[in-house]
C-alpha cells in the first residue's frame, strides 16, 4: 500500500512509472546490468538522454529557436547561472513574489549584476502576484511561475521586449505555455517532472550566444552544455532515465492540455472546501492568483488544529502536508502525478476535520 503523498518536492512520482524503474532497476531490458551501471557515453544511455530531450521538447511544443539542455545543481544553481551568462552589463529586472526570486535576487547581486526589482509583494507575505511592466530594454526580465510556498501562480506571463526568464520549478510540464515571449524556462524537475539530481532548461539560441565569449568556468557556461548536448561530463544518468520515464507517462496521458485539465480539476476541489468552510480554513493567496500546484491555507479557526490536522491526516494515509516552515499552516502539493480520487480523498478529510473540529 503506498500513501497519498502531498509533499511539496522531492515530491509523488506516478506508480507506472515507478513500476517501470524498479522492473529495470536490476536488469535493464535483460541486458544483464542497471542504467546506473553503464558510460554515460555509450550508446544505451545515449538513447535515454536523447529521448528525454525529444519527449520534453514534444510536450511543451517548443521549435527549433530553443536548445534543451540539462544541469545538475538543481533550480539554484541556475540563480547564478543566469546572471553570469546572461547579463551584459545593463539592467536585469526581477519581480519579487516568494522565497526563490529573492535567492535569485541574491545570486545575481552577489555577482555583482544591476538587478531591479521591478514589483514585490513581500509586504503582505507574498499572497499575490503585484501588478507590474518590464522595460522593454533590460538585460532580462525574471519571474517565477508558480511560488511553491505561498501558492500563487501567474495565470499569464508579463508581455516584456526584454527576453523572458522563468524558473517553473514548481509548475514545469504542468500545461502548455506560449513560447513566442520566453527566453528561458527552467527548472528542477524533482516538483513535477521527476526526481532530484536534474535541471532542465528551455533556451533560446540567441541566450547561449551570449554566454559564448564570456570568461566563465566550462562547467557554468550554457555554450558548453549546448555543444555537448548537456554531455560534457557524467550528467546525473539515473535522474535523466526516471525523467525519460515521466516525459513518456506524460505523453501517455495525452500531453499537457489533458494535464492541465486534471490539474484544474483537482485544485478546484480543495479551493471550494477552504472557501465553503465558513472561515474554518483560509487560503493564503489571493483567490486571482491561486496555484493549480500547492494549495497553501491556515486553519483560521484556530491555528493550533493546525498539528492535528497534519496527524490526524497522516494517520488517513495522507503524508507532506505540514506547510512550509517560513509560513506556517498547511500546504497540499497536487503536481501532475497526483490522481483526481487522491484529491478527493483529501476534500473529504478536510471537510471532515472542519466538522469535527468547529
Ligand atoms: C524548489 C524550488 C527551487 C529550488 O530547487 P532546487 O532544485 O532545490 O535548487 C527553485 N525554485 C522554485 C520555484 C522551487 O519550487
Amino acid at each position: 500500500m503506498r500513501v497519498m503523498n502531498f509533499s511539496a518536492g522531492p515530491s509523488n512520482l506516478p506508480d507506472e512509472v515507478l513500476k517501470e524503474a524498479q522492473e529495470n532497476l536490476f536488469n535493464y531490458h535483460g541486458k544483464g546490468f542497471s542504467i546506473m551501471e553503464i558510460s554515460h557515453r555509450g550508446k544505451i544511455f545515449e538513447e535515454v538522454h536523447f529521448e528525454a530531450m525529444q519527449m520534453a521538447k514534444k510536450l511543451y511544443e517548443v521549435n527549433d529557436d530553443y536548445e534543451i539542455l540539462f544541469f545538475q545543481g538543481g533550480a539554484s544553481l541556475q540563480f547564478a547561472m543566469i546572471p553570469m551568462n546572461l547579463n551584459l552589463g545593463g539592467v536585469c529586472e526581477f519581480a519579487n513574489t516568494g522565497i526563490w526570486t529573492k535567492k535569485a535576487i541574491k545570486e545575481a547581486q552577489i555577482l555583482g549584476v544591476n538587478t531591479k526589482i521591478v514589483a514585490s509583494s513581500e509586504e503582505s507575505l507574498f499572497d499575490h502576484i503585484p501588478d507590474f511592466t518590464f522595460s522593454d530594454d533590460a538585460d532580462y526580465a525574471y519571474i517565477c511561475s508558480n511560488n511553491t510556498i505561498y501558492g500563487t501562480q501567474y495565470k499569464k506571463y508579463p508581455k516584456t521586449k526584454s527576453p523572458l526568464i522563468i524558473d517553473a520549478s514548481s509548475d514545469f510540464f504542468s500545461k502548455k505555455i506560449d513560447f513566442s515571449n520566453i527566453a528561458m524556462l527552467f527548472g528542477g524537475v524533482q516538483k513535477n517532472a521527476g526526481i532530484s539530481g536534474l535541471a532542465c532548461a528551455f533556451i533560446r539560441k540567441d541566450m547561449i550566444e551570449r554566454s559564448k565569449n564570456k570568461n566563465i568556468p566550462s562547467m557554468l557556461k550554457y555554450s558548453v552544455y549546448s555543444e555537448n548536448d548537456s554531455l560534457f561530463n557524467t550528467p546525473a544518468t539515473f535522474a535523466i532515465y526516471m525523467f525519460n520515464l515521466e516525459m513518456k507517462w506524460l505523453l501517455n496521458q495525452g500531453g499537457l492540455d489533458k494535464i492541465n485539465e486534471q490539474n484544474i480539476k483537482k485544485a478546484q476541489l480543495l479551493y471550494k472546501i477552504i472557501d465553503e468552510s465558513n472561515g474554518f480554513y483560509k487560503g493564503h493567496a489571493k483567490k486571482e492568483d491561486r496555484s493549480l500546484m500547492n494549495v497553501s491555507f491556515n486553519i483560521a479557526h484556530d491555528k493550533n488544529l493546525e498539528s492535528i490536522f497534519v496527524k490526524e491526516a497522516e494517520e488517513n494515509g495522507m503524508i507532506g502536508l505540514k506547510g512550509h516552515k517560513i509560513l506556517g499552516g498547511i500546504r497540499a502539493s497536487i503536481y501532475n502525478s497526483i490522481s483526481f480520487e487522491k484529491v478527493k480523498k483529501l476534500s473529504e478529510f478536510m471537510e471532515y476535520f472542519a466538522k469535527k473540529y468547529v
